[in-house]
C-alpha cells in the first residue's frame, strides 16, 4: 500500500516541476515513514508537512525535493545542514553527496535522528548537537549548505563556510513572508535568486 502511495507522490512531484531524476530517486529510496511519529505514519506519502516531536515539523516532500534540487549536489560534495529535525532531509542529502554534516539544537531530536540513520545504515552522515548558526569550522569549506528552519539573516560565519562556486539554500524571512533563497558564491561574491514561498519553523538560538 505504501508503495502505491509513494509512486503517486513521486508523480505528483514531477507534475509540480521537480525534474532532477537523482533527487526523485532519493525520495523513492528513503522511507519517509521511518521519520514520522506512529500516529501520522499513514500520511507519510502525502505531500504535506507533518508534526514530529518537540513542536517541530518534517518538511513537505515537495519542499524537500525543491530545496535539494536547487542545491545541485554532486557525488563528491560535502554538505552542511542546519536543523536536522526528523533527519529526513538529511537522509535524502546523504544519497546524493559524499558526506553530510547536520546540526540540531534540540537534544531529543538529535538523539532520535542518530538512531534512524543507524537503522537505515546511512554511514556518510555526521551529527552534532549545537546551535547551527555557529557553523562547523573544523570541517570547512562546504560545497553546499542548507537551512531547514526559517532564518532572518544568514551570519557571516556561515557565508565564510562555503567554497568558491558553493551554494546555500535557505528559507529566508522577508516582510512577514518566507521565501526560498539560493545564494551562489562566484568570484568571491555572493549572488542570490528567489524561489517559492514556504512555511518553516523558525531558526532559534541556543540549545535545549
Ligand atoms: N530537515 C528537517 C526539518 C525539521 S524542522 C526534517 O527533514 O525533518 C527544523 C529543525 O531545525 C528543528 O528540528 C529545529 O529544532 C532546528 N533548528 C532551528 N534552529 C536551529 C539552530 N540554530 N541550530 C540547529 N538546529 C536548529
Amino acid at each position: 500500500m505504501l508503495d502505491v502511495r509513494k509512486i503517486r507522490l513521486i508523480l505528483e512531484l514531477r507534475e509540480a516541476g521537480i525534474t532532477n531524476s537523482k533527487v526523485l530517486s532519493a525520495l523513492e529510496i528513503i522511507p519517509r515513514e521511518k521519520f514520522i511519529p506512529e500516529n501520522y505514519k499513514h500520511q507519510a506519502y502525502e505531500n504535506i508537512a507533518l508534526p514530529i516531536s518537540d513542536n517541530q515539523t518534517i518538511s513537505q516532500p515537495y519542499v524537500v525535493a525543491k530545496m535539494t534540487e536547487l542545491l545541485e549536489i554532486e557525488k563528491n560534495h560535502k554538505v552542511l545542514e542546519i536543523g536536522t529535525g526528523s533527519g529526513y532531509q538529511c537522509a535524502i542529502l546523504s544519497k546524493l553527496a559524499r558526506r553530510v554534516y547536520t546540526i540540531e539544537r534540540i537534544k531529543n531530536l538529535y538523539e532520535k535522528s542518530i538512531k534512524i540513520f543507524e537503522e537505515l545504515k546511512l554511514n556518510n552522515i555526521v551529527t552534532k548537537y549545537e546551535d547551527g548558526n555557529n557553523g562547523w569550522k573544523e570541517q570547512i569549506p562546504f560545497d553546499r549548505i542548507i537551512f531547514t528552519a526559517a532564518t532572518k539573516k544568514i551570519s557571516e560565519v556561515i557565508f565564510s563556510h562555503i567554497s568558491e562556486n558553493g551554494i546555500i539554500v535557505c528559507p529566508l524571512i522577508k516582510n512577514e513572508k518566507q521565501i526560498i533563497i539560493k545564494y551562489i558564491k562566484k568570484n568571491k561574491k555572493i549572488i542570490s535568486e528567489q524561489y517559492d514561498d514556504v512555511l518553516f519553523v523558525p531558526n532559534l538560538s541556543g540549545i535545549i
